[in-house]
Parts: C-alpha cells; sequence; structure tokens
C-alpha cells in the first residue's frame, strides 16, 4: 500500500485493456516529472544504471567509468562527469529537484564606483563601474567613490518564496500515459472520454497509487522507452507481482 510520503495518483483505467486513460495529480507529481526534464543526463543513467538502459548512452557512460584517468585533461576528472553537480539527491521524501533558487546570487552585492569629481563640488562625470580605480572617462581620474546600488524591488520574490517546484499548488493536472500534462482545467473528462471512444463508464476503473522512489526510478526509465508509461509502471508491475 501507499505509505504516507509518497506522492499519490489517481490512475483512471480502463478494465477489459488495462491500460491508464489518465492520472489525476497535484502539484507534486508534476514537479517530479518536469525536473526529470531539469536532470543532468549523465544523473539519469546513473539512477536508472547503464545496463538496464536500451539506448546507447549507458555504453558511453560505462566507457568513461572503465577509461584510464591518464587520458583525461588534467582539468577533468571523471567523478564531475559521471555524477553531475547540478543534480541533488533523489530520496522518496523529496523526489523534485528544487527549481533554481538564485541562491547563488543572493547576497552576493557589487560595488559600483564613481570619479570624486571636481574638488570638492559634488558634480560627478555620469561614469560608474565595478571596477575599483578604473579611469572616469570624463577626467581620467580613478573612480574610486563608492555610490549606493538600490536593487530593484522584489516582491515578487517573496511571494514566490512559499512555493518551491514548477508548477502552481492549487490546481488539479491531469497527466496522459504518455506522461503529457496539463492543468486538469483546460480539459474536461468527457472530452477525454470522447478522445478514447469510452461510451460506457462502468468499464472505467479508479485507483490511487503511490510514487515513491522505486516508482519514480521506473517512470523514469520507462518515459525514455515507452509511450505508456503510467501503464507500464502501475499496472503491468502489478500484474508481475500479482
Ligand atoms: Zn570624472
Amino acid at each position: 500500500m501507499a505509505s504516507n510520503n509518497k506522492l499519490k495518483l489517481k490512475l483512471l483505467i480502463e478494465k477489459k485493456s488495462q491500460k491508464v486513460l489518465f492520472a489525476e495529480t497535484g502539484k507534486d507529481v508534476v514537479d517530479f516529472l518536469f525536473s526529470l526534464l531539469a536532470m543532468p543526463i549523465g544523473t539519469v543513467i546513473k539512477l536508472i544504471t547503464k545496463e538496464s538502459m536500451t539506448g546507447c548512452l549507458g555504453a558511453t557512460y560505462g566507457s568513461l567509468e572503465q577509461l584510464d584517468n591518464t587520458f583525461l585533461l588534467s582539468n577533468q576528472t571523471k567523478s564531475h562527469l559521471l555524477n553531475p553537480t547540478t543534480s541533488t539527491a533523489v530520496s522518496t521524501n523529496s523526489l523534485l529537484l528544487s527549481a533554481s533558487d538564485d541562491a547563488s546570487s543572493g547576497g552576493k552585492i557589487n560595488k559600483y564606483y564613481t570619479c570624486p569629481g571636481n574638488g570638492s563640488s559634488l558634480e560627478f562625470h555620469n561614469c560608474v563601474t565595478d571596477a575599483y580605480g578604473a579611469a572616469c572617462l570624463v577626467c581620467l581620474k580613478g573612480m574610486i567613490k563608492q555610490v549606493e546600488f538600490v536593487a530593484r524591488p522584489t516582491v515578487n520574490r517573496e511571494e514566490d518564496k512559499g512555493e518551491r517546484g514548477f508548477v502552481k499548488g492549487v490546481v488539479t493536472y491531469t497527466v496522459m500515459d504518455d506522461l503529457s500534462v496539463m492543468p486538469m482545467s483546460t480539459i474536461s473528462s468527457i472530452t477525454l472520454f470522447n478522445r478514447f471512444g469510452i461510451k460506457d463508464l462502468s468499464t472505467l476503473q479508479e485507483k490511487t497509487v503511490g510514487l515513491g522512489l522505486p516508482e519514480g526510478l521506473e517512470l523514469l526509465k520507462a518515459s525514455l522507452q515507452s509511450n505508456n508509461v503510467l501503464t507500464d509502471v502501475f499496472l503491468t508491475k502489478e500484474e508481475v507481482r500479482a
């Protein structure tokens, strides 16, 4: 049974064919799906293990693993390529890569300088630099007088702080079997039923499944190989177990 710390998907299944028509999910699952797009491909291969990959990049990854360090430029390390650093550890609790927080730019404030002007008067020469001591274009004196930089107000930033990930949280999302995603509001279930030729709702079955680390990795792997990812991960696997 799905444990509490797993993300939840409500699958709508066509009973006879045992195919997932679509799934209803919240923000967390969609964030997870989108975070897959942000993963460095080296991390992807590492996560799904190169042996179980059907494509040939797994072989590339393996060759690099095997390659003697003497073949690499001195400023390159294998581990850097095999374990790209922009990835975040995948754990059951945080399947999501944190959306870029701009933490790197926060706190780092550039200093700006201008020339001392003409003697004691406060007349400046409309030149400013972030390189202390650079020559003023007008008087050629070194620009050493620090000026205050007033940054743009950061209202939106504060608003955003509550929400992490990629998408808004208030919406329910429809995830199709091929992992295309849309907000529930833009497409009605009836439209979808028509598209799938469903005339009798009794042929459908609802099932809530959990998305934890094992399923997340299965999903990542299936997404590179199949167009019926939800069916493959949540139904086919189930049958094998039963
Ligand atoms: Zn000047």
